[in-house]
C-alpha cells in the first residue's frame, strides 16, 4: 500500500500543467454558444412562437400544449445542429446535487428507420423514475409518481452532446420534490411582497427581481493522489491524517500566484462557464493551500442558482482533463480551512432600484432603511431556521469552527449603518417640508455617506453581513444547492414585509399618514430585532454566551437543528407564502434527517476500515521493527546498559501498543454504536444517534491514528499525507 502512496507522490509531483487550446474569437463570439437563450430562440422559432414564449417568461404564465410543440421542434432543431443526440430534464433532487436521465432524439419512422423526434409534451413533462430519489415518504403515502416539467424562466442548455432541459420535480398530488420548486415559489411570494412595500415609496414598481451572486470556493487534489486516498473517493473528505509542519499560518497561499496546473484548469473552466453562458468573473487563491475561489457576476436568484450547480457539475469533469479531482466537501482537511459558498442575496426592481441601496436624497434613503429593518426582523425571527437551512452533516465541520461562519446567526450592519438605525429608532416625528411643489419628508438621514467596503463589512467573521447594497450570507456550505439558504430567506423576508405592509396598510386605513406610520413601524422593527445585530468578533467565545443571553439560537446538533422547520412560527410562514406546505417540511425533514444518518454512516464504516485494514497492520509492522531491535540490542549488551539504550524504543513500542488498542476498541466500540443507532426506527432519532453516538468515536480513532502518523516510520506509512496532498507545484 505504500508503495501506492509514493507511486502516487511522484506522479503528481512529475505532472505539468495541460496545456489549453484559446479560442480564436473574443468571449462575445463564444459566450453563451450552448444556451437556447433569446437570440436562438429568435433565429429557430416561428415568430409568432418567439412572441408567445417571450410573454410566458417574462409574465410567468404556463405553457400551452401547441406553443410548447412549436417550441419543442425549434429547441430539437437548434440541438441537433449543435450536436446534441441526446435530451434530459435536469433537475435538483433533495440529495443536493443534480439528475438526469438521458433519452435518444430517435424513434421509429415506421418504415424500419427512425426519425429524431421531440414532442411539446417530452418537453414539458415527464417521468423520471424517481422511485429512486429521496422523498421522505411522499410518494408512498400518496401512491403518486413523481413528473418534471420545464422551468421556462431557465433556458434549456448543451453539455456533452446532450440538451438539458431545467426542470421542476413534483409529485402527482403537487407536492415538491426537489429544491427548484420551491425556491420558484419563495421568489415568486418576495415579488409579491416587496412589490408591496417598494411601491410605498415607489408607485411605479411592478416586480421585484431577486438577484444572487454567489461565490464558490474549493479545493483541487491531483487525482493520482486522491485515488490513493480512499476517504477522500468515498466520502469528499479525509478521516484522518495530520496536519502538515507548514499550513496556511504564513497565508502565502491566499497572496501567491496561481499554480500554472491550475490556472490551466481555471482557464479550461471559465472557458466551459461562459460557453454555458455562466458569467464568471473572478478567480483566486484561497486561505488554505490548494484552496481556490471562482465568482460570476450576479444574476436572478433561480438562474443563478442553475448555473452554479451546473458550474460544479463542469467543474468535476474539467478537473479531470487536467488530472486533478475537485473537493466540494465543506471541510476536506482538518485543521485548515473549510470551503463555503458566500450568496450575495439583494432584491432589485423593475425600475432599477435596488433596494438594499441607500440612496442620495432622503426619500430613497427612507426606503432603504424600511427594507433594511425588514430583513432585520426577518432574519431575527427565524435566525434559528435560517440555520437549519445550511446545517448539514459536511457543513456542521465548518460552521462553529474557527473560520468563517460561527454556528449563530447574527447580521453586521458596519458602523455606518447601526448609526443611521440607532437615529431613525430615536426620530419621534415626521416632519414633512415642500420642495418644488413636492412634499418631502425629513427624517435626518439625507446624508448617507457612499457605503463602500470599507465602511461596511471587513468583519468576516458574520455569517450574514450587509455590504454596501446587499447582504452576504456566508454560512452556506460549498457543496450545498443555495436554494435550501434562499427558500428559508426569502420566504422569512416575504412573510415580514407582508406584515408590514398590512400593519401600515391598517394605519393608514385608520387615517394615519402613511410616511408616519411607516416610520412608527420601522421604528419598532429596528427596537424589537436589537438582538440580531452583531458587529463584534463572531469567533469569540464570549459571543456564544451573549447570544444564548440575547435568546438567539445556540444549538450546533444538525439533526436537532431540523426541527426548527417544524415550528409553528416556521410551518406558519411557509404556509402563509405558500412556499411549502406542513406535510411537504415534513417529508422534506424525513429526507434530511435520512441523508445525515447515510453521510455519519458512510463516513464511520470507511474509517472503521482503513484503521483495522490500513493503519494497524502498518503500525504493527513497524511495532516489530522496534522489538526486533530490542532483541537485537538485548543480545548484544547486556544488563543496564541493554536497558538504557532500548529505552526510547521500548516506550515507543508501549505507546504504540496503546494507540492500537484505543484504535481497536474504538472501532469496536463504533460498530456497536452503529448497530444500535440502525435498529431505530425513527429517521429523526436515528440521526440523533448518529450524531450523539457515532460521530464522537470517530473523531477519537482519528486522534489515536494521527498520532500514529507522526510516530510510525514514513516509509511504512500506508497513504499519502496532508503535506503531499496539498502542496500542489
Ligand atoms: P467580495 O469582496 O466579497 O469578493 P465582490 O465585489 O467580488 O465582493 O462580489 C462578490 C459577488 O457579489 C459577485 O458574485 C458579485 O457579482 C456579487 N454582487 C455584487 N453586487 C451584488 C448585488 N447587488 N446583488 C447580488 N450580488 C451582488
Ligand atoms: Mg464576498
Amino acid at each position: 500500500m505504500s508503495d501506492l502512496r509514493f507511486k502516487s507522490v511522484e506522479e503528481a509531483t512529475a505532472r505539468k500543467a495541460v496545456k489549453v487550446e484559446l479560442p480564436k474569437e473574443r468571449v462575445e463570439a463564444y459566450y453563451g454558444k450552448q444556451v437556447f437563450n433569446r437570440q436562438r430562440m429568435f433565429e429557430y422559432l416561428p415568430k409568432e412562437t418567439y412572441d408567445a414564449l417571450v410573454c410566458a417568461i417574462d409574465n410567468r404564465q404556463p405553457l400551452g400544449r401547441e406553443l410548447a410543440d412549436s417550441v419543442a421542434d425549434g429547441m430539437k432543431r437548434w440541438a441537433l445542429d449543435n450536436g446534441a443526440r441526446h435530451y434530459t430534464h435536469w433537475f435538483h433532487p433533495l440529495t443536493g446535487s443534480t439528475a438526469e436521465k438521458h433519452d435518444a432524439f430517435v424513434e421509429h419512422d415506421g418504415k424500419g428507420g427512425v426519425v429524431e423526434k421531440f414532442s411539446g409534451k417530452l418537453l414539458v413533462q415527464q417521468e423520471p423514475d424517481a422511485s429512486s430519489f429521496p422523498n421522505g415518504g411522499i410518494r408512498n403515502t400518496f401512491e403518486a409518481r413523481g413528473y418534471s416539467a420545464w422551468d421556462i424562466s431557465s433556458p434549456a442548455f448543451i453539455v456533452d452532446n446532450t440538451l438539458c432541459i431545467p426542470t421542476v420535480f413534483v409529485s402527482y398530488t403537487g407536492e415538491s420534490l426537489d429544491y427548484k420548486t420551491p425556491l420558484l415559489r419563495s421568489l415568486n411570494s418576495i415579488d409579491k411582497a416587496a412589490t408591496r412595500v417598494a411601491r410605498f415609496f415607489n408607485p411605479e414598481v411592478s416586480h421585484v427581481i431577486c438577484n444572487l451572486g454567489w461565490e464558490q470556493e474549493y479545493f483541487l487534489v491531483d487525482e493520482a493522489l486522491y485515488a490513493a486516498r480512499p476517504d477522500l473517493v468515498m466520502t469528499g473528505r479525509t478521516l484522518m491524517g495530520h496536519e502538515s509542519a507548514k499550513n496556511q499560518q504564513l497565508e502565502d497561499h491566499y497572496f501567491g500566484s496561481i499554480p500554472s496546473r491550475v490556472e490551466a484548469f481555471m482557464l479550461d473552466l471559465e472557458l466551459e462557464a461562459h460557453r454555458l453562458g455562466i458569467p464568471a468573473k473572478t478567480r483566486h487563491n484561497e486561505v488554505a493551500p490548494n484552496q481556490f475561489e471562482l465568482a460570476p457576476i450576479f444574476e436572478e436568484a433561480n438562474l443563478a442558482n442553475d448555473h452554479n450547480l451546473l458550474l460544479m457539475s463542469v467543474m468535476e469533469e474539467v478537473a479531470r482533463r487536467h488530472n486533478f479531482r475537485v473537493l466540494l466537501h465543506e471541510k476536506p482537511f482538518a485543521g485548515i480551512n473549510g470551503s463555503g459558498k458566500h450568496n450575495n442575496w439583494s432584491l432589485g426592481t423593475d425600475t432599477g432600484t435596488l433596494l438594499f441601496a441607500p440612496g442620495k436624497n432622503e426619500h430613497d434613503n427612507f426606503r432603504f432603511v424600511t427594507f433594511v429593518a425588514n430583513v432585520m426582523a426577518a432574519v431575527h425571527k427565524h435566525n434559528g431556521l435560517l440555520k437549519a437551512s445550511i446545517i448539514n452533516a459536511t457543513n456542521a465541520h465548518r460552521l462553529g469552527a474557527n473560520e468563517a461562519p460561527p454556528a449563530i446567526i447574527s447580521m453586521f450592519l458596519g458602523s455606518a449603518v447601526s448609526g443611521i438605525l440607532d437615529r431613525v429608532e430615536k426620530a419621534d416625528s415626521i416632519s414633512k417640508i415642500t420642495i418644488d411643489g413636492k412634499e418631502k419628508i425629513t427624517l435626518d438621514i439625507a446624508q448617507i455617506p457612499e457605503l463602500t467596503l470599507d465602511n461596511t463589512d471587513r468583519n468576516r467573521t458574520s455569517p450574514f453581513a450587509f455590504t454596501g447594497n446587499r447582504f452576504e450570507y456566508r454560512a452556506v456550505g460549498s457543496s450545498a444547492n443555495n436554494a435550501s439558504a434562499l427558500i428559508a430567506l426569502n420566504a422569512a423576508v416575504a412573510a415580514q414585509l407582508e406584515e408590514f405592509a398590512d400593519a401600515v396598510d391598517a394605519r393608514v386605513a385608520e387615517g394615519e399618514d402613511r410616511d408616519h406610520a411607516i416610520l412608527d413601524e420601522v421604528k419598532k422593527l429596528i427596537r424589537d430585532s436589537r438582538p440580531i445585530h452583531f458587529d463584534g468578533n463572531g469567533y469569540s467565545d464570549e459571543w456564544k454566551e451573549e447570544a444564548a443571553r440575547r435568546g438567539l439560537d445556540v444549538e450546533t446538533s444538525a439533526p436537532l437543528m431540523y426541527d426548527r422547520y417544524m415550528l409553528p412560527q416556521s410551518v406558519e410562514m411557509f404556509e402563509k407564502t405558500g412556499v411549502l406546505t406542513k406535510k411537504e417540511i415534513e417529508a422534506r425533514n424525513e429526507v434530511k434527517w435520512e441523508m445525515f444518518t447515510k453521510k455519519i454512516q458512510i463516513e464511520s464504516r470507511v474509517l472503521g476500515d482503513l484503521a483495522i485494514n490500513h493503519i494497524i497492520p502498518a503500525a504493527v509492522r513497524y511495532q516489530s521493527l522496534l522489538l526486533d531491535n530490542v532483541y537485537k540490542i538485548q543480545q548484544l549488551f547486556k544488563g543496564s546498559k541493554a536497558d538504557s539504550i532500548s529505552a526510547q524504543d521500548l516506550a515507543n513500542i508501549e505507546a504504540i501498543s496503546d494507540h492500537i488498542s484505543a484504535i481497536k476498541s474504538g472501532v469496536e466500540n463504533m460498530v456497536n454504536a452503529r448497530k444500535h443507532a440502525n435498529r431505530i426506527e425513527s429517521e429523526r432519532e436515528k440521526a440523533i444517534s448518529y450524531h450523539d453516538d457515532v460521530a464522537p468515536f470517530m473523531e477519537e480513532i482519528r486522534r489515536h491514528i494521527d498520532k500514529l502518523e507522526l510516530m510510525v516510520d514514513n516509509e511504512i506509512w500506508p497513504l499519502p499525507k496532508y503535506r503531499e496532498l496539498l502542496f500542489i507545484r
